[in-house]
């Protein structure tokens, strides 16, 4: 395994990457550490090393570049490695031939950075509050983009570097579909198969949230689907009124569980190819408990989103498909009426959707993990 390591000073890179190390029987190489020992050399390159070190600049490119390669270069780094402090820059990133299967993004902040530095007693002579400062500058100047090019080609691992030791390591041994058994590493693999139900008022995000998983390549049933294509086909305009009338027929031939009745084959069918299902807009709590009395064997997950109700009014009034779909009548008829409330309440996961899209997505990712790794 080639893994990389990029983090701020301070974030935990050369502890992580010593455990990782250790755990996956591959050399750490930190090309700081490296630096740091041609700098003690008393020659022009080790003079050079300790001033550029000191000042906290980077070393150049080609040198960095010329330094790494002869080291990766030796038997003992074929099998894999763990690099930390490099690729630095986008240049390093694109001139590096080596292959990387992941690349792991410590993120903390750069107070949080510097109140670990200050705090670390290993004296290295670079660590002054000056030099550390212009690390920090540099990192962002420099290193980001390359954060962002290995996040394009999708080898990214973004991981909370405040967390603790312990919890970093887990969570990178996760990303990397790995856990520790009895400090034996052992490949993941998820047995269960679960749903993911979606709860929420309109415009509480549900839809967004459908699409999140739609891009993971995850199956999304939409339970509503068969009353909107329904009203579509029919032409009867996507009120409230015209849901209600068409929601109560089905119910009345069906039960109050009726999407759950209708939708069951093709949630059955979806199961066959994949391990994980989401429904997108189950509605009642009697459409829950026929799910987990119908589909035996089956995880099923509730997933509630939230959002302020000024907030939901107003992405509801923006979407350009049922429009007109929303207000305190249609809330309470959904909640009451169609007996969503308990679903609410019951809720396994509840993510409040205030904040913007990413906020959203880190935590629907969050919630996927929770169910994929249980
Ligand atoms: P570190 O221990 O990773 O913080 O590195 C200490 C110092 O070594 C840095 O402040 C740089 O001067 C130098 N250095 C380490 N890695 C690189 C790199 N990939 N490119 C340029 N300079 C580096």
């Amino acid at each position: 395994m080639k893994l990389v390591l990029i983090g701020i000073q301070g974030s935990g890179k050369s502890t992580q990457g010593n455990i990782l190390s250790h755990l996956f029987k591959i050399p750490y190489l930190s090309t700081g550490h490296i630096f740091r020992e041609i700098a003690k050399e008393k020659t022009t390159l080790g003079r050079y090393m300790k001033e550029t070190i000191n000042a906290g600049i980077l070393v150049p490119d080609h040198k960095t570049i010329e330094i790494v390669n002869s080291y990766l270069s030796r038997p003992e780094y074929k099998r894999g490695y763990i690099l930390d402090g490099f690729p630095r820059t986008l240049k390093q990133a694109h001139e590096f031939s080596n292959n990387v299967d992941k690349v792991v993004y410590l993120r903390i902040p750069d107070k949080e950075a510097l109140w670990r530095l200050m705090n670390r007693h290993q004296n290295r002579s670079d660590e002054t509050l000056p030099a550390l400062k212009k690390r920090i500058e540099l990192f962002h100047k420099f290193t980001e983009p390359v954060v962002e090019f290995y996040e394009k080609q999708g080898k990214l691992i973004e991981l909370d570097g405040t967390k603790s030791i312990h919890e970093v390591q887990r969570e990178i041994l996760e990303n990397l579909g790995k856990q520790l058994v009895k400090n034996q590493i052992k490949e993941w693999k998820q047995k269960k198969k679960s749903i993911i139900a979606l709860v929420g008022l309109p415009g509480a995000g549900k839809s967004e949230a459908a699409s999140y998983f739609i891009k993971k390549k995850l199956p999304v049933i939409s339970f509503g689907k068969i009353i909107n294509d329904y009203i579509d086909e029919h032409k009867l305009g996507h009120t409230e009124e015209v849901h209600k009338k068409v929601r109560e027929e089905l119910r009345i031939k069906h039960g109050k569980e009726a999407l759950a009745v209708l939708n069951e084959k093709k949630i059955q069918e979806s199961f066959k190819k994949n391990n994980i299902v989401i429904i997108d807009g189950m509605r009642s709590w009697e459409e829950y408990l026929y799910l987990k009395k119908h589909l035996k064997k089956i995880q099923v997950y509730i997933l509630a989103l939230h959002a302020s109700k000024h907030l939901r009014y107003e992405r509801s009034a923006k979407r350009n498909y049922r429009a007109k779909l929303f207000g305190e009548v249609r809330d309470i008829n959904e909640l009451i009426g169609t007996n969503m409330g308990p679903t609410i309440a019951f809720a396994d996961f509840l993510i409040k959707n205030n904040f913007s899209i990413d906020d959203l997505h880190d935590k629907l990712e969050e919630v996927y993990r929770q169910v994929y790794f249980s």
